[in-house]
């Protein structure tokens, strides 16, 4: 349905837990998530109500996240349910990779067609530096499980964070021209206190079309992403600037987070509850929220930190 700027919106982003196996610094802090009691989180049968009720407005496009999905209990199910919902043409999984050497399987027969693969290094310490500990061969094993799955599409993410990845650019743009992926390269988003970065850490995506003076500009495919191609590449480059150039005007999203709050705008603290509502009230309520989408997000910099009372690992990204 349309909302009351004329956006479309098909694409369900339905955070399935706060819970991660990294602690990215970014996203998260060190101490991990207070864990909620179990009766204020989503069910399964209630998320899979948010996705019905959705679909019946006209989302065609659910992507799962978290926290980290993958370490969620039932998420293959969850995925086989969502996938075999009338009007959902697309399920997408977004996940760090660490657990994707046993899921990329069940996961591609449960109806996935998807997956982004966050990834903001290729150095060892520096990949265990940002998640904290995580360990960067785990996470190129499950990139590899995802390719040999056959998945229709696999994305790279890489939070884009000066001083720390600037210099690594071009060698994370190598691996689309390398294996078949599109590659990513995120604004830092200042979230709820989602760690201490500087000003310097706060870098525009143009610091990704200096670094790579051979990018073709492709045509844009509807997605947030401003996008490139690296001559004789496999997969696409794609820029996404939510700090530098927002993409308000084009956003075609509202997100679920996990404990049920239905969020018209990421970085807005305008939250509706969903929790334990009949499927007949939950398309209501859904239809209230997409009216409510604000224009745009308003100012977001190292200074004017995202109004969104909630660090990314409790929105999903
Ligand atoms: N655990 C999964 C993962 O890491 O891909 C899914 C959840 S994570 C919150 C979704 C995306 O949000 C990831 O690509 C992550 O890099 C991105 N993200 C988290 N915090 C961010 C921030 N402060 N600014 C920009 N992107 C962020
Ligand atoms: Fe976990 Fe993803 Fe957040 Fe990293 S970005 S801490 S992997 S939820």
């Amino acid at each position: 349905m349309l909302d009351q700027y004329g956006r479309s919106i098909s694409y369900l982003r339905l955070s399935v837990t706060e819970l991660c196996n990294l602690r990215c610094r970014y996203c998260m802090p060190e101490d991990g998530v207070c864990k909620k009691n179990h009766d204020e989180m989503l069910t399964q049968e209630e998320m899979l109500t948010v996705v019905r009720a959705c679909a019946a407005l006209g989302v065609t496009k659910l992507r799962i996240t978290g926290g980290e999905p993958l370490v969620k209990p039932g998420i293959v199910e969850l995925c086989r349910k969502a996938a075999a919902t009338d009007g959902i043409c697309e399920v997408c999984v977004t996940t760090n990779g660490i657990l994707l050497p046993k899921l990329a399987r069940p996961l591609r027969e449960a109806g996935v067609s998807r997956l982004n693969i966050s990834l903001d290094t290729l150095v060892p310490e520096k990949y265990r530096h940002i998640t904290r500990y995580g360990e960067l061969d785990q996470a190129l094993a499950g990139i590899k499980a995802a390719l040999d799955e056959g998945f229709a599409k696999v994305k790279l993410n890489a939070v884009l964070i000066g001083g720390f990845n600037d210099d690594e650019i071009p060698a994370l743009a190598e691996l689309s021209r390398i294996y078949p992926v599109d590659v990513r390269f995120i604004e830092l988003m200042p979230m709820y206190d989602s760690g201490d970065f500087g000003p310097e850490a706060f870098i525009p995506y143009t610091r990704v079309t200096e670094a790579l003076p051979d990018l073709e500009p492709l045509p844009a495919d509807g997605s947030v992403a401003k996008l490139y191609r690296l001559p004789g590449a496999q997969g696409s480059i794609g820029l996404i600037s939510p700090v530098s150039a927002h993409f308000c005007a084009a956003c075609n999203r509202i997100r679920v987070t996990a404990d049920g709050k239905l969020k018209p705008c990421l970085h807005s603290a305008d939250e509706i509850s969903v929790k334990g509502l009949s499927y007949d009230a939950m398309v209501e309520t859904v239809r209230t929220a997409i009216l409510s989408k604000p224009k745009w997000h308003g100012e977001l910099s190292y200074l004017e930190r995202s109004r969104a009372a909630r660090n990314m690992n409790q929105i999903g990204g």
